[in-house]
């Protein structure tokens, strides 16, 4: 008898996830077969679900989740650097080309060809995964699986967006959005010696950034922009918020010579007025996901930095009244789904 599995399918747009049974994979030339413990949940997982931003409905069935964790339970022909019995992440990159001129300087999360777990291909809310052995990372012992989770994409998309901020001691850094994403920002900007300021619309989301280490928290009513300025302005601004609304405070806030970096994806356009460009030299850049070698690094730094997030764990047939809840902005930290969990 085939043994199976159970996974949360999208089978459309608009339409809510399925648990279906599957028949377990079998890892190809190159692939590992993983068991999962845990997988977070992604808003770009809802916004599959949604149609928002997804991949063509010809592809549905598809099975959602990019922030998997488990054990590698069998390795496909020609694997020999992971071995089986190890606890490694399934991120957001499933592969890029490997050829193009992003992949070949260090920019491979930009590369066009590029395909997503929970995407272009079948992702972590399953009883278990295919993985490129190539494209997988091992996970430090010193991190739980719950914690990692939300490391394989809020945390490295994060952390990819403050390795493009040029921060040092005593810079002083701005985060937008104060939801998982800006959580892990103001930790690593705080370590990276940043003075950080947390803007968010939630008074709640305030007090858990002051909590995390924020030396300035600010209503995102309460004009950030001139506040900013009152202490000397911004040398970088980084927004999580999924809101054109930030630019005008962003624009105020940022000094000359200082970095802007875009990471929560808007697609309602922003003016730009070009002289300003001239006058303060300002870069403006945008960030998505990370490389794997910027994951490596946060997941080496989150074992020593112990980075974390609030954390409320669920078992895998609520994966769509959790994406229900992420919708209706209830989550202040990341829900993680728990495979032991019935
Ligand atoms: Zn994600
Ligand atoms: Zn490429």
């Amino acid at each position: 008898m085939t043994a199976m599995m159970r996974a949360a399918v999208a089978v459309g747009y608009g339409k809510p996830l399925e648990i279906r049974e599957y028949p377990i994979p079998e890892p190809g030339a190159g692939e590992l077969l993983i068991k999962l413990e845990t997988c977070g949940v992604c808003h770009s997982d809802l916004d599959v679900r949604k149609g928002s931003t997804a991949p063509p409905e010809s592809t549905f069935p598809l099975i959602l989740g990019h922030e998997g964790v488990g054990i590698v339970v069998r390795r496909g022909p020609g694997c020999n650097v992971i071995e089986e019995g190890a606890r490694v992440g399934l991120p957001w990159m499933h592969d890029t080309c490997g050829h193009c001129r992003e992949c070949l300087t260090g920019h491979e999360s930009f590369c066009a060809e590029h395909r997503g777990h929970s995407f272009d291909v079948n992702g972590g809310f399953a009883e278990y995964a295919i993985m490129k052995e190539a494209y997988t990372v091992v996970i430090p012992e010193a991190i739980s699986s719950f914690d990692a989770a939300p490391l394989l994409c809020a945390g490295v998309t994060a952390y990819g967006g403050l390795q493009k901020a040029d921060l040092a001691p005593g810079k002083t850094c701005a985060i937008f959005g104060i939801g998982g994403l800006g959580q892990y920002a103001i930790q690593l900007a705080k370590a990276a010696g940043a003075i950080v300021v947390a803007i968010d619309a939630n008074p709640e989301k305030l007090e858990i950034a002051r909590r995390l280490g924020a030396d300035h928290a600010i209503l995102a009513a309460d004009d950030p922009g001139g506040q900013i300025r009152d202490i000397g302005g911004a040398d970088a601004c980084i927004n999580f918020a999924p809101t054109n609304r930030v630019w005008d405070d962003i624009v105020t806030a940022t000094n000359p010579l200082g970095r802007v970096v875009s990471v929560a994806q808007v697609p309602e356009p922003v003016s730009l007025n070009l002289e300003w460009l001239i006058y303060t030299g300002i870069r403006v850049t945008g960030s998505s996901v990370g490389t794997r070698q910027e994951l490596r690094d946060l997941l080496d730094l989150g074992a020593s930095l112990k980075l974390a997030i609030d954390i409320e764990t669920i078992p895998l047939s609520r994966a769509d009244e959790a994406l229900d809840r992420l919708e209706r902005g209830e989550v202040d930290g990341r829900q993680v789904i728990d495979f032991s969990l019935e």
